[in-house]
């Protein structure tokens, strides 16, 4: 079994060329999860040449825009490129996502309009025929789950579940997953504050996902430390759940400024004594245990 994780987005809602909205590439074999749909999901999709017609399958953790503004350019890129050659993707959420997913692609919906167009013209027909595909052609529709804290998706050799977490509730329900393969396990941690749910998701995980919103100390109003993470709130989860790797992801720019993100993992490391990593985007995360390689 070949199983890796792949941070496509590592960013938050601050606008950042280097630093996408978040967004998580897990591979099994052949097969391919997308979790969250952030700002830049799908360039950074191609950048490394994934065409998103290989994803079936997705999780939200929260209808943030900066999990899931990529959503309908996947949805609707996958069904155009796919040519009715793939299915409709799996798509799990906590709600209201059915709702929303209606309102974006069923008759009345905001792509309505395009859609009609793409499946009844000849110039999209065409189009489509060349691609492989055979009229008349369907329109795109996710098969939506709702999902919620204990809820459990198994498919084929992999399993999730999931938990709820502390983030801006009552305004949006926000979850953390936890995907097991074969004795792997990976949590992505969402969006929240410490909590002794996402502890218990984690517990003797492979790799932790877990949002580094700020730098302890430096924005401690309580309005922001009810819903998100500081850099020392995630390595306490970490040494509590006792994971193997840490990835600290959902980063401001304060928290990767010169000299602050040294302090940052340094700090980090006085508190979780295993491997730390300091997410970036593209960057290609080791499930299996970190080695150092020789030099060449
Ligand atoms: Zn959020």
């Amino acid at each position: 079994m070949s199983l890796s994780l792949t941070l496509l987005g590592t960013g938050t809602p601050t606008p950042l060329v280097h630093r996408g909205g978040s967004s998580y590439l897990v591979r099994l074999d052949d097969e391919m999860l997308l979790f969250d749909c952030g700002p830049a999901c799908v360039r950074r999709l191609l950048r490394k040449g994934i065409s998103p017609t290989r994803i079936d399958t997705l999780f939200l953790t929260h209808l943030h825009y900066d999990h899931f503004v990529d959503y309908p350019y996947f949805v609707l890129l996958r069904w155009d490129q796919g040519a009715g050659r793939i299915p409709d993707l799996d798509v799990y959420a906590p709600a209201p996502a059915r709702k929303v997913t209606d309102r974006l692609f069923a008759d009345d919906g905001a792509f309505d309009p395009d859609l009609t167009a793409r499946t009844g013209h000849p110039v999209s027909q065409f189009i489509y025929e060349m691609r492989g595909g055979a009229l008349p052609r369907a329109r795109p529709m996710p098969r939506v789950t709702e999902v919620a804290a204990g809820s459990e998706v198994g498919k084929g050799r992999w399993r999730v579940t999931a938990t709820e977490v502390v983030h801006v509730q009552p305004q949006l329900i926000c979850l953390a997953y936890r995907f097991e393969a074969e004795g792997k396990s990976i949590v992505f941690g969402g969006d929240t504050a410490p909590t002794q749910s996402l502890t218990d998701l984690a517990r003797d995980a492979d790799v932790l996902l877990h949002m580094c919103h700020f730098v302890n100390g430096e924005a401690d109003d309580p309005r922001n430390t009810c819903g998100v993470s500081g850099h020392l709130d995630a390595a306490r989860t970490a040494a509590a759940a006792n994971v193997r790797t840490l990835v600290l992801v959902h980063m401001t720019e304060q928290v990767e400024q010169p000299g602050v993100k040294e302090r940052v993992l340094h700090e980090v490391g006085e508190v979780f004594p295993g491997q730390v990593i300091f997410g970036e985007d593209l960057l290609d995360i080791p499930v299996d245990p970190i080695e150092v390689p020789r030099i060449r």
